[in-house]
C-alpha cells in the first residue's frame, strides 16, 4: 500500500488536528513529533503519521522526548523506566534513519521551555494522544499556546476512536462494534519508510542524553528534583529489548492455561505486560501479533484478547469520552448517592495513609498486595479489585477513598494513571449492578476474601510475600490526587473539529 493509501485509511483515522492555526512551511525545517507516552521507535503510528506529513512538506522529521522533574509522582521509579524505554526509542529510531533529540530536566541541566523552542522552527506538531494523565493536558495547552497546527495521533489503541465511529456505554456493545473492526486494524501497514534525516542540535546549551549510558543512568536521576523514595522495580526494564524478550516469555510461560489461571495471585498465570502496554513500549499490536504466532489455545486467546482489545480500549474509548477521567463526580449517580447516604457510617477502622501506603493493616491479603504495588511497581488483578473495595471501609468517606486508592495506584504502580486504573477504579466503586444496602458500601457491591483465600497455594505464597522487604517511602499529609479545573468537554467533542482536510497539507493551509 502507497504512502498516500495508508495515510488516507488508516493514519487520518487515529488523527484529530487540537487546533485550528496553520501548518508553517516557509522558514521551518522539520516536522515536529513530540512523544509523550508512546515510547517506541517502530510500530509507531505517531511517529508514522509524522512521516507522511514530513513527505508532504518535503521536510525531514524530528522526534522529542523530554522528561520534566514535576509531572505528579515523579520519581526514581517512573523516571528509571521511562528513561529505558526513550533510549531504545532512539536507537529503533535512529535504524530508520531518523533523528531523536532526548533531554532531562536536572538540578544541574535546569532548561526548560526546550519543547517551545524547538516547535518555532516546526511546521507543525505531531504528538500522541492520550485520553489521561498529563499527557492529555499537555496537548491541549501546547496547541492553545503554539502559533501553527498541533495534530494528535493514537497510537495506543488498536482501533482509534475515529474507526469506532460512535459511543458505547457498554462492554458488550463496544466488543461488538471493536471486534468487527479487528481485521482492518490488524492489517494496518507500519514503519513508513523515511528518507531525509533532520539536522538539529539543542537550544541554548542544554546537554541532550542522547545515547546516554546504561550505567550512567543512576547518575541522572539522582540529580533530579523527584521523588527518590520510590526506588526502580528489579523485575523489568523499560526497553524494547527487555519488552520483546519479555511478551516471548509470556508467550511460552503465561500463556498457556491463562483462562484458568489469571484469577489465581499466587501462580504467575498472567503476563505482567501492562507497564509496557501503559508506556508505549508494546503497542496493542505487538502484542496481538504475538498471540496469533503462539500456541495457545482458543479458549486462552479469546479470554486474553478479551482483555487486552475489549477492556482496555472500551477504558481508553470511555476516557476519551470523559472531560475528567481521574473525578470521583464519574461514578454512577445512584452509586455516589448511596455512598454518600452511608458517608456517617462508623468504618471498621481509619488507617493513617502511611499505614495503608506500607501495607501494615490487620488484613494479610490486602497488605500483600499494597506491597506489590510498593516494591514491584505492579499488583494482580484479583487482588486490586478486593484492595480497591476495602479502602472505602477503612477511609472517612467515599471521597476520601477514591482519592487514596487513586493516589496509590497512580504514585507506586507502573501502568497507573491510565485510562484502566480510574475505569477499573468505577467499577470497585460501585460501577456495577447494584447489591443490598449495607452499612458503609450501601449498594457498591463488596468483595470478600474468601474466594481469594481458597485458590490453591495463596496461604504459603501470602505468607512468602509478606517476608520480601519493602521500601520505606515518604508518607504526604492528604493523598493528592491532580484535578484538571481546565479540562473542558471531551475529547470525542473536538473531534467534531476535526475536518478530515484537516489532515492533509492544502496549499490553503500553509503558510
Ligand atoms: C482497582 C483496579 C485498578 C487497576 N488499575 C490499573 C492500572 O492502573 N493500569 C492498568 O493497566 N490496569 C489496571 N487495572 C486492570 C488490571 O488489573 C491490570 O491491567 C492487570 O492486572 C495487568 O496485569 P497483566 O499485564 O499481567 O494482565 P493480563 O491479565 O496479562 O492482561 C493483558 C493486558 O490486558 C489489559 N487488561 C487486563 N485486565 C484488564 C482490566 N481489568 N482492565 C483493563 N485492561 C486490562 C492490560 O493492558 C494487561 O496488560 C486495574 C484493575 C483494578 C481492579
Amino acid at each position: 500500500m502507497k504512502s498516500d493509501q495508508i495515510f488516507e485509511s488508516y493514519l487520518t483515522k487515529r488523527s484529530r488536528s487540537l487546533n485550528s492555526k496553520p501548518i508553517k512551511k516557509s522558514g521551518t525545517h522539520y516536522v515536529l513529533c513530540w512523544l509523550q507516552q508512546t515510547l517506541r521507535g517502530v510500530n509507531n503510528p505517531v511517529i508514522d503519521a509524522a512521516i507522511a506529513f514530513s513527505r508532504q512538506l518535503n521536510q525531514p522529521v524530528l522526534i522529542y522526548h523530554g522528561l520534566g522533574q514535576h509531572y505528579p509522582h515523579a520519581s526514581d521509579r517512573f523516571h528509571q523506566f521511562i528513561l529505558e524505554a526513550s533510549k531504545s526509542l532512539e536507537e529503533d529510531a535512529a535504524r530508520r534513519g531518523l533523528k531523536v533529540i532526548r533531554f532531562v530536566e536536572s538540578q544541574s541541566n535546569p532548561h526548560n521551555g526546550i519543547f517551545y523552542t524547538l516547535a518555532k522552527k516546526a511546521s507543525l506538531v505531531v504528538l500522541d494522544d492520550q485520553p489521561a494523565f498529563v499527557g492529555r493536558w499537555h496537548a491541549q495547552s501546547v496547541a492553545n499556546k503554539l502559533e501553527r497546527r498541533v495534530v494528535a495521533v493514537d497510537g495506543a489503541r488498536l482501533i482509534p476512536e475515529i474507526a469506532l465511529g460512535s459511543t458505547f456505554s457498554t462492554t458488550p456493545s463496544f466488543r461488538a462494534r471493536h471486534t468487527s473492526l479487528r481485521s482492518k486494524w490488524l492489517d494496518e501497514p507500519n514503519n513508513l519508510s523515511n528518507d531525509l534525516m533532520a539536522d538539529v542540535d539543542l537550544p541554548d546549551n542544554a546537554t541532550p542524553i542522547n545515547m546516554l549510558q546504561s550505567n550512567k543512568l543512576g547518575k541522572l536521576i539522582s540529580d533530579c528534583d523527584i521523588d527518590h523514595t520510590v526506588p526502580p522495580v528489579q523485575w523489568c526494564s523499560g526497553s524494547r529489548r527487555s519488552a520483546i524478550k519479555h511478551l516471548n516469555w509470556a508467550m511460552v510461560q503465561q500463556f498457556p492455561n491463562y483462562a484458568s489461571k489469571r484469577n489465581n495471585p499466587s501462580e504467575t498465570g498472567t503476563t505482567y505486560l501492562s507497564p509496557y502496554l501503559h508506556f508505549g513500549v508494546l503497542g496493542p499490536g505487538d502484542v496481538v501479533a504475538a498471540v496469533n504466532e503462539s500456541d495457545a489455545s482458543s479458549r486462552d486467546s479469546w479470554k486474553f484478547l478479551d482483555e487486552l482489545l475489549t477492556w482496555r480500549e472500551y477504558f481508553h474509548h470511555r476516557a476519551f469520552n470523559t472531560p475528567d477521567p481521574t473525578s470521583y463526580d464519574n461514578l454512577p449517580t445512584a452509586a455516589k448517592a448511596s455512598l454518600s447516604s452511608h458517608s456517617s457510617d462508623s468504618r471498621e477502622h481509619l488507617y493513617p495513609l502511611g499505614t495503608l501506603i506500607h501495607g501494615e493493616t490487620d488484613d494479610a491479603v490486602w497488605n500483600v498486595g499494597q506491597r506489590q504495588f510498593l516494591r514491584d511497581g505492579w499488583m494482580h488483578n484479583n487482588l486490586r479489585m478486593y484492595w480497591g473495595k476495602r479502602l472505602l471501609a477503612w477511609t472517612k468517606t467515599p471521597q476520601i477513598a477514591w482519592q487514596t486508592a487513586c493516589y496509590i495506584n497512580d504514585r507506586f504502580s507502573l501502568d497507573g494513571r491510565d485510562p484502566a486504573t480510574y475505569g477499573n477504579m468505577q467499577w470497585c466503586f460501585g460501577a456495577s449492578k447494584p447489591s443490598k444496602d449495607k452499612p458503609v458500601y450501601g449498594t457498591v457491591p463488596i468483595k470478600s476474601n474468601k474466594a481469594l483465600l481458597s485458590k490453591s497455594g495463596m496461604t504459603q505464597w501470602l505468607n512468602d510475600e509478606l517476608e520480601k522487604a519493602i521500601p520505606r517511602v515518604a508518607v504526604p499529609q492528604q493523598p493528592t490526587v491532580r484535578s484538571h479545573p481546565k479540562a473542558s468537554g471531551s475529547l470525542a467533542a473536538q473531534l467534531a473539529l476535526n475536518e478530515r482536510n484537516e489532515m492533509r497539507v492544502d496549499k490553503d493551509d500553509t503558510q
